[in-house]
């Protein structure tokens, strides 16, 4: 089945306006997705028709926004194949990720363990780990890459060890796009008895996950990555694990019972939730999700593949571009540097054609010192994308550099 382009585009309001006085062409996906209509309108929907808090309330409204709530938290479950206890809600990839730093990291860390992470990491799967390492006197341990920007695996194996308690790992590079064969990795640090943790922030929105067929410990990921709002995410949480952790945040409604004396925690997945959550968020992601579900998946992935290759091949024959990262297995990440360019000159220029790229570090300062550069453009591209518009991105490129 063939994707009709510009009819996935007309779900996207935002697509269809100039910047700068040109024609819009966004390639900054990785930062975040543009959302449908149908997310627009279930959070329009949501504070029009149904906004009360959930649980608590003994109304109409607040029993239809309870039930709103929790379908989105089942949308997410089958999304990535777990039971509904284990999803909690997060603000994203980066809360679920201190979550689980914090509540087993610190909790079962002691000097003389190692955290094992990978070059590619972005911010926020490093300092979570390093601040648990402080915290505990265990060691951070890093996995090289190879020349491609793929892990080395072969390094990843030698590091792995009795000492190593926990790994966690990209699922995705958002710099450079590489794809880490997480599988192959989580059995090897489940045989090595590590807890694991996937960062799914970047790979969710470009293939299907299954949690149980990965068998980590923990799966982040960002609804705002997902065609989904800003402010929630979701983590999965193997279920005994998450009923033996400590509470990450306390208050009202992860308890069961508080008394001056003690207080004791409501079950899963509440136990982690304290406070009113994002409703609004939580429906706004379980309609994105519906909405991609409702995709031809393999049409999408197959209509990206076409957008890499098509920015690969240009890139290629491009005078004095040098492509960072060209990992095998890839997602539709185009990371690249001008001869003689800064980075954010180039992102400077493009933007006044009314190409959004993303320039910089992209919150992966080790990776960046470990290739020698201080960063990158970047073009992410994502499924509403056009062949057109990888055309429009290398017309300015050839317009940034008779200006440079
Ligand atoms: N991990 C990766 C790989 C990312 O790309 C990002 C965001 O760019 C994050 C984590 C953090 O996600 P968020 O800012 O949504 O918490």
């Amino acid at each position: 089945m063939t994707l009709n382009v510009s009819a996935l585009r007309d779900a996207f309001p935002i697509l269809h306006q100039e910047a700068n006085g040109k024609p819009l062409v966004y390639l900054d996906n990785a930062a975040t997705t543009q959302k449908p209509r149908a997310v627009i309108d279930a959070i329009r929907d949501y504070y029009q028709g149904t906004n009360s808090n959930v649980h608590r309330g003994a109304h109409y409204l607040s029993d239809r926004a309870t039930a709103d709530f929790e379908a989105a938290r089942d949308t997410v479950a089958a999304f990535l194949n777990a039971d509904r206890e284990e999803i909690i809600w997060t603000k994203g990839t980066t809360e679920g990720i201190n979550l689980v730093a914090q509540c087993i990291g610190r909790e079962r860390l002691k000097p003389g363990d190692e955290v094992l992470i990978t070059t590619l990491e972005h911010h926020a799967n490093i300092v979570p780990w390093q601040q648990a390492c402080l915290a505990t006197g265990a060691s951070l341990k890093v996995v090289p890459l190879r020349e491609d920007g793929s892990v080395d695996t072969e390094a990843f194996h030698q590091l792995l060890n009795e000492r190593t308690r926990i790994v966690a790992l990209s699922h995705v590079s958002n710099s450079l796009g590489s794809v880490t064969p997480v599988a192959e990795l989580i059995a090897a640090a489940r045989a090595a008895g590590a807890i694991t943790l996937v960062d799914g922030a970047q790979a969710v929105s470009h293939f299907p996950v299954d949690v149980r067929a990965l068998d980590c410990d923990f799966y982040a990921f960002s609804g705002h990555k997902l065609f989904g709002p800003t402010g929630i995410g979701a983590l999965y949480g193997r279920r005994e694990l998450l009923e033996a952790m400590p509470p990450y945040q306390t208050g009202g409604e992860m308890i069961e019972v508080v008394t001056f004396e003690k207080s004791t925690w409501n079950q899963l997945p509440y136990k982690f939730e304290p406070g009113t959550p994002n409703i609004a968020g939580v429906v706004g992601l379980g309609a994105a999700i519906r909405w991609l579900q409702g995709q031809a998946r393999d049409a999408l992935a197959r209509h990206e593949r076409a957008l890499l290759s098509a920015a690969h091949e240009q890139a290629e024959a491009f005078p004095g571009l040098k492509i960072i990262g060209n990992a095998a297995t890839k997602v539709s990440v185009l990371s690249f540097l001008l001869d003689g360019a800064h980075p954010a000159d180039v992102g400077v220029l493009l933007d006044k054609q009314g190409v959004a790229v993303r320039t910089g570090h992209h919150c992966c300062m080790p990776l960046m010192d470990s290739l020698g550069i201080p960063g990158t453009v970047r073009a992410s591209f994502s499924i509403y994308n056009t062949l057109d518009e990888v055309d429009v991105l290398f017309q300015a490129l050839h317009k940034v550099r008779s200006f440079l």
